[in-house]
């Protein structure tokens, strides 16, 4: 039987519930545990993918093609193991799901309620992913702050699984905030008191305490809310700010909070945690011997969040190279002609980001341009990819209306064009061409030499692709399309020969780097801006 841990949140939102869950989990993963984290999004969205990303941040895609929280991100990057639908449920996926058992007769002469019929549907969740593999430990992490309406049945459902597993077989992690109060030079503890007082009021009494906080926590105050909030005193652990999120799971284990879990979720297991690979990472990372600038040419730019997996991509492939990057965001509408060598002038390497729509796009296309003609290492993903092939149509092939159909659907040249199987979809929500797909390299390109090999698989989310009736075209052009999918002949990287580093990917690298194994493109392009850097 597996055992659970939920991790709730108290006091605020942005607490770091995520990272919390994911230094939690690699401690008991390195101690040859098999585990993995779930998370429960209490908002009415099937999923995140119909969210704007500055409401959301990024929607992270799994290799089985479900848009989800970028929590999972996170869980994937520290657990170095993939993630998969299970893992992120939403209130309106657990809803949906009830209400169409309800059409089909399911409940057949019963009132349909929360209690026991949603709640019941959350607890299936949650034991779901034990018949997808053997884990020791599933970590659920119940989103939003304990007191919101919305978080009201997965808290009771939380409640029936304690009540029906015993707490040695379920346990909860209560993360709460401890401010410091400069004017009274003081942490205060009476708002977590609140806040598992609100929990104690759903029947659930926290196991753990795990404080957030800027200064560390006295014993005084351990003890205080050891006696307030009823936990162990041993079990009021501190999580104060740290440097990079990467430092959690070490400040985690100094807290002894691996070892607290076990003892009260009564596992043997006295293995030391073998983090070699990891403190690797983290003394690379922080002890770089050079440094690049990086421009992140994106429409998003206001929200670190929405560009979340290309910022930590571009963490662990720094760290691969002991090379410190400098990540510049600007803004695709901000570049105008001018602007464009202004602000990239004194740049080692620039990422056009992925997106949507129309707006931004010249910018991006400008931004293309220069980097093209001033031979700065360029990567470009998904529409960042779908931008070059417009603008090295447009501007070397001479094609000057080539566009692509989302940005103009009049164009009499749509290099770049809905992809034949989106034609017929009308439909908004996890119908893009989404999750892993294979992907052939020609031997020789740079993508091929930066993977060690010929045969890859990416996720994608897109609907469009580039037009293969414009593929003799490209052919015998310069920029070459390297990668190829096998099955539908897509095309998924172009690479511009006689340029240092001109890459375009139709797939989304950023969501496979892990701290374990960085992304290869993420690692080579950061050390073609290094050495870009050297020859200047
Ligand atoms: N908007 C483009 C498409 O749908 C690119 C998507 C993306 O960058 N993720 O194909």
């Amino acid at each position: 039987m597996a055992k659970y841990i939920f991790v709730t949140g108290g006091v605020t939102s942005s607490l770091g519930k995520g990272i919390i869950a994911s230094a939690l989990a690699k401690l008991l993963q390195s101690r040859g545990l098999k585990v993995t984290i779930q998370k429960f999004d209490p908002y009415i969205n099937v999923d995140p993918g119909t969210l704007n990303p500055y409401e959301h941040g990024e929607c992270y895609v799994t290799e089985d093609g479900a848009e989800t929280d970028l929590d999972l991100g996170h869980y994937e990057r520290f657990l170095n193991a993939a993630t998969s639908q299970g893992n992120n449920v939403t209130t309106g996926r657990i809803y949906q799901t009830v209400i169409n058992k309800e059409r089909e007769g399911a409940y057949l002469g019963k009132t349909v309620q929360i209690i026991p019929h949603i709640t019941d549907e959350i607890k299936r969740r949650v034991s779901l992913l034990k018949e997808e593999e053997d884990y020791d430990i599933i970590i659920t992490e119940i989103g939003g702050t304990v007191g919101d309406i919305e978080s009201l049945p997965y808290l009771e459902a939380l409640r029936q699984m304690r009540r029906e597993y015993g707490r040695e077989n379920c346990l909860v992690i209560h993360l709460t905030l401890i401010p410091y109060l400069s004017a009274a030079k003081e942490l205060k503890t009476k708002p977590t008191q609140h806040s598992v007082k609100e929990l104690l009021q759903t029947g659930i009494q926290p196991d753990i305490l795990v404080c957030r906080c800027e200064r560390p926590i006295t014993k005084e105050i351990r003890e205080k809310l050891s006696l307030f909030c009823n936990v162990d005193v041993n079990s009021v652990i501190e999580a104060i700010d740290a440097e990079t999120i990467y430092d959690v799971p070490l400040l985690m284990l100094k807290e002894k909070l691996d070892k607290t879990v076990l003892k009260k979720l009564k596992i043997k297991n006295k293995v030391t945690p073998d983090l070699v690979a990891w403190k690797e990472f983290l003394g690379r990372l922080k002890n770089p011997t050079r440094e690049v600038k990086i421009a992140l040419v994106g429409k998003y730019n206001e929200l670190q969040d929405a560009y979340k997996s290309i910022h930590e991509s571009f963490v662990h492939a720094g760290a691969e190279n002991e090379c410190k990057v400098i990540i510049v965001p600007i803004h695709s509408e901000a570049l105008q002609n001018s602007e464009v060598e202004k602000s990239l002038k004194n740049m080692d390497g620039v990422l056009v980001a992925p997106g949507f729509g129309e707006r931004g796009i010249e910018g991006k296309l400008e931004a293309i341009r220069y980097v093209r003609e001033n031979n700065i290492p360029f990567f470009g993903i998904c529409l960042g990819m779908q931008c070059a092939v417009v603008e090295y149509f447009r501007n070397v092939l001479g094609v000057k209306d080539a566009a692509s159909t989302e940005v103009n659907p009049k164009t009499k040249s749509p290099v770049i064009d809905l992809m034949m199987d989106q034609k017929s979809i009308s439909k908004k929500g996890g119908t893009m061409r989404l999750g892993a797909y294979k992907c052939k390299l020609q031997r020789g390109s740079l993508s091929y030499k930066a993977y060690g090999s010929a045969d890859i698989s990416e996720r994608h989310r897109h609907r469009y692709e580039f037009n293969n009736a414009y593929l003799d075209q490209l052919k015998s052009s310069d920029l070459k399309p390297v990668g190829i999918n096998p099955d539908n002949k897509l095309v998924e990287v172009v690479e511009l020969k006689g340029h240092p580093y001109f890459l375009g990917v139709q797939y989304h690298p950023e969501l496979k780097s892990t701290v374990e194994s960085p992304h290869p493109l993420f690692v080579s392009f950061v050390k073609a801006a290094s050495d870009y850097k050297m020859s200047k």
